[in-house]
């Protein structure tokens, strides 16, 4: 069935992992064998062909470069200038992948509408995937007026932290509302209609960003803090904000937010049960909020930071999507409320954000 995920790294992966995803993973894998300079290393589930054998029509796509002040314990750039420059090392292999024809920008509606049409005419082998750049913590926009630079390049959502302190904003595991800055980056999505993705932002942001901003949005990659406790995770009284915006909630598929007393580099999937049965549960649960399917959606994240050894054990790759469906047929969902999970709900939002 026709699906959308809402949250992948892929010109992470590119450029920082070194992965050509035109490549299929298994090959990906194989080049990467012995190597440990990063998680995940040989695990990769997630590569074209594999979205495309699993129909996954739309992605959404981050470029992601976050800055850090001297002594944080947390790796990254240490100027927002280098991290700029970073992200756009990132476009330019999007770029790059759009004139080999492997990928297709989706900037607005009419670009969403023709993907789709061609999507589901043409051959497997020549479609292009499309995707819809985001940008995962904000600390590479120098200014926010930078964001005009953005948007034109294609910027359609910012999620403004990402873990710990931020220029902009507080992240996981980290804690404190926004400063003056914040403020201003919100005013300047909400004037260019770029999606707040709350994801990351820590409670005290998330609670901030709420009211201060009056746009469209969503949380990419979320899953539930009453099944998980962790401040990574939405309590429900977020969750209940979230579905009273309108947003869609995208269920993420790293094991640790699955699963509680996951024990990274320790665990195993099929032994800690973490399955596509225990992500359902997160998925029912904000069913449950909601009182309708109308919020949940895919956010995998399965290219972000792991692979195999902490996701789903019942998945490959990313093209075992295609097995929700049944999955939740068999709990219960109707062929409706399946079809909004697997893309129903992402291009609903996306009708409203962008008409
Ligand atoms: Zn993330």
């Amino acid at each position: 069935m026709l699906n959308i995920d809402i949250h992948l790294d892929l010109s992470m992966n590119a450029m920082e992992w070194n992965r050509d995803l035109r490549l299929p993973v298994n090959v990906i894998n194989k080049r990467e064998a012995g190597k440990t300079d990063l998680p995940g290393r040989a695990n990769s589930m997630v590569s074209f062909p594999e979205l495309k054998r699993g129909d996954t029509a739309i992605v959404v796509a981050t470029q992601i470069a976050r800055f850090v002040e001297e002594g944080s314990a947390i790796p990254g750039w240490h100027s927002p200038e280098q991290a700029w420059a970073q992200t756009q090392g990132q476009l330019a292999w999007y770029k790059m992948m759009e004139e080999e024809g492997e990928m297709f920008q989706v900037k607005n509606l009419d670009d969403l509408n023709g993907h789709l049409n061609h999507w589901q005419k043409d051959q497997a082998e020549k479609k292009p995937i499309g995707y819809i750049l985001s940008l995962e913590g904000a600390d590479s926009i120098l200014t926010p007026e930078y964001l005009e630079r953005a948007w034109a390049y294609g910027l359609r959502a910012i999620g403004p932290a990402h873990y710990g302190p931020g220029r902009y904003a507080n992240g996981t595991n980290s804690t404190g509302k926004m400063k003056a800055n914040g403020i201003a980056l919100l005013r300047k999505m909400e004037e260019l209609n770029i999606i707040l993705d709350t994801t990351h932002l820590c409670d005290d942001a998330f609670w901030q960003a709420l009211e201060n901003f009056d746009g469209h949005v969503w949380a990419s990659h979320n899953n539930c803090r009453s099944i998980v406790h962790h401040n990574r995770q939405y309590s429900d009284e977020q969750i209940k904000a979230l579905i009273s915006r309108g947003a869609i909630i995208g269920a993420a598929m790293d094991a640790w937010m699955i699963v509680p007393d996951w024990e990274k580099n320790v665990s195993d999937p099929f032994k800690m049960k973490c399955g596509i049965e225990a992500l359902l549960n997160h998925i029912d649960h904000i069913c449950q909020l909601a009182g309708n399917t109308d919020h949940i959606c895919i956010g995998s994240d399965l290219d972000g930071g792991f692979g195999k050894e902490q996701s789903l054990f019942d998945m490959e790759t990313i093209a075992d999507l295609s097995k929700f469906p049944e999955m939740m047929f068999k709990r219960g969902y109707s062929e409706d409320s399946i079809k909004a999970f697997m893309h129903g709900n992402v291009l609903r939002f996306l009708g409203n954000a962008w008409q």
